[in-house]
């Protein structure tokens, strides 16, 4: 745990299987994270291992005798070793060390085989003895290469460590080469790899480093043993400058590789500094405790010194009191004394001093501070947070010293900023600049902008209508006199202004924003004006040709019979035309914002509310029908469409919307369906007594007069297509009135759908009706309506497939729902129409061409399934069918 410092300490490891293993702990200099880094490698030699207890070894003692054998295996053994040094200098060219390395193992492997030979005259050996020392060597043998490998492992992965370490660290080697240094040291020194790698280190940086007591550290180092060094230098560096550099020197033994020097360089300048001041002022405590306090507390600059870990006040000087509004703080914790500190950096500051025990010094820093409650004032300090420390070396506390720049600060910027602004402004801003001297308003200084207003005409030196004769008669010269005359600003929007862009051009109106300012002298006479201003021309005539396009909107909406309005973005209405007024009777006051819902019938106003706001929220156009109240009180149905006008985000702008009157064209519908409606009950009564006459008529025929039987059938079943498409009208209307009755009754579903199916073959002589699927359910629900609806879906597809010899029905269960499938090869619809072929009297219009019939069926149809809780819906693509399709619950 001791810092600062590397040692390397080797032990051995023998495990089970007669391995050698050496422990390296090497703890690490001034890191955070990472203690020690602990290296495991093969044990050295095995000559280290023979002075253990033999035991514990495993290896066999040599014995007497066979010496010649061991001689000639020892032979071999060297041919075989240096045989094994070739290999590894082939392997690892680049690996002069490990060529030493082997080179001194091979010495003493020739030292060992002369110790094996001196032992070999006391010691009997067998063959297998020999045979097993000879497998140990070449285990040694081997373990030369591998170790080889890991110290080149270990020494890279070394250098990495160190390049990633939080200090600056270089390696040297013994003639103070630099071998290696990390990155933070680059930083730090502000120098590069190209610089620094393989240099003499007093050398670098415009020797910078050559520096006696570290000349005489360095030599030091060489001689003590293991030892660490460290000394606190001033280096006075070319471009860093003076910095006090704490330097903690040690050699680091690396087997097989020379001993390196490592130089752990700790930047201290800043602690130093603060240090001395504090030292200053501890030397001022010491003499008098109390002239310290009165000076404290009297100092020009903001004093506190703030107890624990959160920072509590337990002094602050009148400064530092005055600084912040007189405030109560003594005792409290600084966020609660100053809650406007929060979130501004100083209290996270504060902490990291106590925690670290480092001083921390801040320029110029922004700081917000509530002197006044609810008034935050920005303001600048110079601040130096020291830690109090114990002796023990615990923090106690902060002290904080501070310096009000704030005049200071925002003088100079606010000076720099007008420099730059004076700058900008005369000569680069498109405001236009001049001045002009005495009664006759005579051009002294133009700026670039206010000479291209003019072309290449002259203006300097010349008095205003003498340069600019376009300008007689129009005023300027007079507001000019005033100013000079009377001291008094003129201040200009959008003037238009007759000016020749040139010599010899034609004038031409233009529009400016400007003012003439008074010039004083320094005995307050007035010697002058000074024009300040822009040109405005495009803004205004953008203007203009935005007023009349609105105008010419107006205009036009005012010209339709329709009701325009326009609303903003978020819906509010802020235009109504003309026809708005003259249909309500109201003005725009009474009808926008919540004065809408007014005009609006109470039936249809929350439909019409919802629609809107929905349009409003996603931006889609909308499209309703409702009834707005007209003047004389009545209300008139209405179709309103709304459009947003979008830019290219999708954002609308404006909403612009018509409402179509739709009354008449409403009402004449209605008519329609009245006189539908009477028309077929009247109807009906006469049809039923054709029906009992047709059936009378058929008793009395002879049955052998086969034509009149055959006109009386023809007759009846014309009547009975009339008494259906009676019945049907009367359903529209009783569905309108909402009198369709139902009888529920509980019925084999399968079997209505067999019965409707063979009725309905009967009257189909050209196409086959094939039935697909089958259900076994009984279900319950109207099953006249529910056969009707299947009659209705399969005279469709008979009728619109009229080239086709087959339609088919699918019946099946899914979901707990019956579903019906009526599939036809027919004309088709197309998908603008599918959703309205279940609307009332709705039939396509191409089919109604060709095709007979009311557009009544599937509005019926639609009718009875939603109120058995069903849906009834087709798909289709002309010219290759139609499929419709009903589902309705077996509950
Ligand atoms: P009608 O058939 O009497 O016109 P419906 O209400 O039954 O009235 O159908 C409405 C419209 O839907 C039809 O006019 C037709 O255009 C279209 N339509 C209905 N069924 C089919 C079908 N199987 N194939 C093509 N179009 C169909």
């Amino acid at each position: 745990k001791t810092t600062n410092q590397i040692f390397i300490k080797e032990g051995i490891l023998i495990d089970h299987g007669k391995k050698m293993i050496a422990i390296e702990v090497i703890p690490l200099p001034h890191t955070i994270d990472v203690y020690y880094l602990i290296v495991f490698r093969p044990a050295r030699l095995l000559m280290n291992v023979v002075d253990l207890p033999a035991g514990e070894t495993g290896v066999l003692p040599l014995t007497n005798g066979v010496r010649d054998a061991a001689d000639q295996r020892i032979r071999q053994l060297e041919k075989e070793l240096a045989q094994a040094r070739e290999d590894m200098y082939d392997i690892t060219e680049d690996q002069e060390v490990a060529n030493e390395e082997l080179q001194s193992a091979n010495e003493e492997l020739l030292s060992g085989s002369e110790e094996l030979q001196s032992l070999n005259e006391e010691l009997e050996t067998s063959k297998e003895e020999i045979q097993s020392s000879n497998e140990e060597l070449t285990t040694v043998n081997q373990e030369l290469y591998d170790r080889n490998q890991e110290l080149n492992q270990s020494h890279g992965f070394t250098e990495k460590i160190i390049a990633v370490l939080h200090e600056p660290l270089v390696t040297l080697d013994k003639n103070f080469i630099v071998k290696s240094a990390n990155l933070v040291f680059y930083k730090t020194f502000q120098s590069t790899e190209e610089d620094t790698l393989h240099k003499y280190l007093f050398a670098l940086q415009g020797n910078g480093w050559d520096n006696p007591g570290l000349r005489k550290v360095l030599v030091d180092i060489q001689k003590a043993n293991d030892q660490i060094i460290e000394a606190e230098l001033d280096f006075i560096f070319p471009v860093i400058g003076k910095r006090t550099i704490c330097v903690n020197v040690q050699t680091v033994h690396s087997v097989g590789v020379d001993d390196l020097i490592l130089l752990a360089l700790n930047d201290i300048t800043e602690r130093r500094k603060a240090e001395r001041i504090l030292e200053v002022e501890a030397t001022g405590a010491r003499r008098d405790q109390q002239s310290l306090r009165t000076y404290l507390m009297e100092a020009p600059s903001l004093f506190a010194i703030l107890k624990g870990p959160e920072h509590i006040y337990e002094f602050a000087n009148l400064q530092y009191l005055e600084f912040i509004g007189r405030r109560d703080i003594i005792d409290k914790k600084m966020i609660d004394a100053l809650p406007e500190l929060a979130g501004q950096g100083f209290v996270e500051i504060m902490d990291q001093v106590y925690k670290t025990g480092k001083p921390f010094i801040g320029r110029e820093m922004p700081a917000v501070v509530e002197r006044i409650k609810g008034k935050p004032e920005a303001c600048f300090v110079n601040v130096n947070f020291q830690a109090i420390v114990e002796e023990t070396g615990k923090a106690k506390g902060v002290l904080v010293f501070a310096h009000d720049v704030t005049e200071l600060v925002s003088g100079r910027k606010i000076l720099e900023q007008n420099a730059e602004m004076i700058s900008n402004l005369y000569m680069n801003a498109p405001a236009f600049i001049c001045t002009m001297e005495g009664p006759k308003h005579t051009y002294n200084l133009v700026n670039p902008t206010y000479q291209k207003l003019f072309g290449s005409r002259v203006l300097v030196g010349k008095p205003i209508l003498e340069a600019l004769p376009e300008l007689v008669g129009q005023g300027f010269d007079l507001l000019l006199d005033n100013v000079y005359n009377t001291g008094e600003t003129f201040v200009g929007v959008e003037i238009p202004i007759i000016l020749a862009r040139d010599e010899g051009l034609l004038p031409e109106e233009r529009y400016f924003n400007f003012s003439y300012q008074p010039i004083y002298q320094p005995d307050k006479k007035i010697s002058g004006v000074l024009v300040f201003g822009y040109e405005v021309t495009e803004q205004v005539r953008g203007k203009r040709l935005q007023e009349e396009s609105a105008a010419r909107f107006r205009l036009l909406a005012d010209a339709t019979p329709n009701k325009i309005w326009t609303a903003d973005a978020l819906g509010a209405v802020n235009y109504l035309n003309k026809q708005w007024y003259e249909y309500t009777g109201k003005s725009f006051e009474e009808l926008k914002g919540s004065g809408w819902e007014s005009v609006v019938h109470p039936d249809d106003w929350s439909f019409n509310r919802a629609i809107w706001r929905q349009s409003v929220l996603t931006g889609k156009d909308f499209e309703l029908e409702h009834r707005f109240l007209s003047h004389d009180g009545t209300y008139r149905w209405h179709l309103s469409r709304g459009v947003g006008r979008k830019l290219d985000s999708g954002e609308v702008t404006v909403w612009i919307g018509a409402h179509t009157d739709i009354d008449d064209q409403k009402r004449k519908e209605r008519q329609k369906d009245e006189f539908i409606s009477i028309a077929s009950h009247e109807m009906k009564t006469p049809l039923t007594s054709v029906k009992g006459y047709l059936q009378l008529l058929e008793l009395s025929v002879d049955t052998e007069n086969a034509p009149a039987t055959l006109y009386i059938k023809k007759a009846a079943l014309g009547v009975n297509r009339l008494q259906v498409l009676i019945g049907e009208l009367l359903d529209v209307s009783k569905i309108q009135h909402g009198k369709l009755d139902y009888t529920l009754t509980h019925f084999n579903f399968q079997e209505m759908i067999d019965d409707t199916v063979e009725d309905m073959q009967l009257s189909a002589p050209n196409h086959a009706i094939l039935k697909t699927g089958r259900i076994d359910l009984t279900i319950r629900g109207d099953k006249d309506r529910l056969q009707q609806v299947v009659i209705n879906l399969l005279s469709n597809a008979i009728k619109y497939s009229p080239l086709a010899t087959e339609v088919s029905i699918d019946v099946k269960e899914v979901n707990g729902e019956v579903q019906v499938s009526v599939k036809d090869a027919g004309i088709g619809i197309p998908a603008q129409n599918l959703k309205k072929i279940f609307d009332k009297y709705y039939r396509v219009e191409d089919h109604a061409i060709q095709f007979q019939g009311l557009g009544i069926g599937l509005f019926i149809s639609y009718e009875i399934i939603q109120r058995h809780q069903g849906r009834l819906w087709a798909e289709s693509q002309p010219g290759q069918g139609s499929v419709f399709i009903f589902t309705i619950p077996v509950q």
